[in-house]
């Protein structure tokens, strides 16, 4: 994961975290208001259809005018979704870890 994003301040610009769809939607619509129609009735949904291991597609639906808007969770690079490339290197260091620990404890 990217390290490096994070500012003075402690906050983070760049990076994955865990985030209920449910969460962000409710802060989204108390925090946002429809650059269409300027409501406060957006939501965030997820295009289960989009799921491609760690990394999904979610849309900002407004409730008022429909008009939608689409983002990714992660960044795309040449070998596929950076959070599943990550994810499997670390999962490739645990995995090499427990073989040392097997190798090592009798
Ligand atoms: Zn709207």
């Amino acid at each position: 994961m990217q390290q490096s994003n994070i500012c003075e301040d402690n906050m983070l610009k760049s990076g994955y975290v865990l985030v209920d769809v449910e969460l962000l939607s409710e802060a989204l619509s108390q925090q946002t208001k429809c650059k269409y129609c300027e409501c406060d009735s957006l939501s965030i949904e997820e295009d289960m259809k989009k799921r491609k291991g760690l990394a999904t597609s979610l849309v900002i639906v407004c409730a008022v005018c429909g008009k939608e808007g689409t983002f990714q969770t992660s960044k795309v690079t040449p070998s596929g979704y950076e959070v599943n490339k990550d994810s499997y290197m670390g999962y490739a260091v645990l995995e090499n870890v427990t073989l040392l620990v097997d190798y090592c404890v009798p």
